[in-house]
């Protein structure tokens, strides 16, 4: 008989930030494919740690692996302190305390919103199950909808409920998979702010999975980005915008431009300008990327740029421009102004939020493929 894991286990001898959960290398292969390679991070208590990347990345098998659904083929993972998937050991879901949302939040159809709340609460005695249900449904104001079934909920409400019959036995850690993919658009941002808002309500240490870059930056303290079973970078919202440690992460979060570059004397010459290099030897080609917020420009009939189109989104206007080398960048610029297409521009690059990455990345992980920044 395992012992289950408590979320309150010592925890007045622990510092708060010391690491809650920890994967040490865990590798996952599925018909000899590793989809999961080489994962290794730590989650604090309390956390809000957003797992970020395209479908198919890994991040469904990564929260399989943490919740006991999958067993590792490789690697550690400990809950505090305590191992809970390793060589030749493993301890059962149900055995591991974490709750868990799933993508299609797989309520129980005949049970009503109170069942479904009460499910994992069985071993407790009826008084104290009817405390904590009636605590669970005000945490997600459900109180008026206790006797209704799921089909009668709207899916905001369904993943309210699914959300409080993960969190009802306490769990060490709330997983998440895609929470907002099953909501409308324009009901989006309530939900984001009300799950936020739960979570960080009932102290819970939560895992979020989501493809969505702006859910991720709305919701996360740290943000891990996922790419082909592998990590790319981990970091706060800010930081993984402003300095994205691979050319991916550059992509993937974010808009994002990237100009050729070639490094000469010290200098990456591209179509609008040049940067001083940090590091790169003459003759490197790189990519400069260009943030639509870091580029500004104006009219002057001896630029060489031209406004090709723009999109009024309010206030603010998006331009897209073409260089001088046939390349085309983004500029954001409040509306006031507008500037009409056509217009030849003089375009200036604020250097301090430059960022360029090697063209030929043969592994992303290698030291050579991570970014200079350019000051
Ligand atoms: P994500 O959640 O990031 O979209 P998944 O973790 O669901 O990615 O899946 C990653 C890859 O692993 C996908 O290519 C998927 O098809 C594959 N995969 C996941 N589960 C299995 C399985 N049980 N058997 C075979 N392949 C699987
Ligand atoms: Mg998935």
């Amino acid at each position: 008989m395992t012992k289950q894991i408590s979320r309150t286990n010592d925890s007045r001898e622990r510092p708060i930030d010391r690491s809650l959960i920890e994967l040490r290398e865990i590798s996952k292969r599925f018909l000899n494919r590793d989809v999961v390679k080489g994962l290794s991070f730590n989650i604090k208590r309390g956390e809000l740690f957003v797992i970020l990347g395209p479908s198919g990345s890994g991040k469904t098998t990564t929260l399989r692996l943490l919740a006991g659904l999958e067993r590792p083929d490789a690697g550690e993972i400990f809950i505090n302190d305590q191992m809970i998937a390793g060589r030749n050991f493993f301890i059962q879901p149900e055995a591991r305390n974490v709750g868990m949302v799933f993508q299609e939040y797989a309520l129980f159809p005949n049970l009503t919103v109170k069942d479904n709340i009460a499910f994992g609460l069985h071993k407790l005695e009826k008084i104290e199950r009817q405390r904590i249900i009636e605590r669970m449904l005000e945490l997600v104001g459900l109180q008026d909808h206790i006797n209704r079934y799921p089909h009668e909920l709207s899916g905001g409400e369904q993943q309210r409920v699914a959300f409080a019959r993960a969190l009802a036995p306490s769990p060490v850690v709330i997983l998440l998979d895609e929470p907002f993919s099953n909501v409308d658009a324009d009901m989006r941002l309530r939900i984001r702010r009300d799950m936020q808002r739960i979570l960080r309500k009932s102290n819970i240490t939560a895992i979020l999975v989501t493809h969505n870059q702006e859910d991720a930056f709305a919701i996360a303290d740290r943000i891990a980005v996922m790419n082909k079973g592998q990590i790319e970078q981990i970091a706060t919202p800010s930081e993984m915008y402003h300095s994205p440690a691979t050319r991916f992460v550059a992509d993937f979060v974010g808009e994002a431009d990237f100009i050729n570059g070639a490094v000469e004397n010290n200098l990456i010459r591209t179509a609008v300008g040049d940067f001083p290099t940090a590091g790169f030897d003459s003759g490197t080609s790189v990519q400069v990327m260009i943030r639509p917020s870091d580029i500004s420009f104006k009219a002057d009939k001896e630029g060489d740029g031209v406004v090709t189109d723009l999109e009024f989104k309010g206030s603010e206007t998006l331009y897209f421009l073409r260089l001088s080398s046939g390349e085309f960048v983004h500029s954001i610029q409040n509306s006031e102004s507008l500037i009409e297409i056509g217009t030849k521009v003089k375009i200036e690059v604020r250097p301090a939020q430059v960022l360029a990455f090697p063209i030929e990345v043969p592994d992303p992980h290698s030291q050579q493929s991570r970014p200079r920044v350019i000051e």
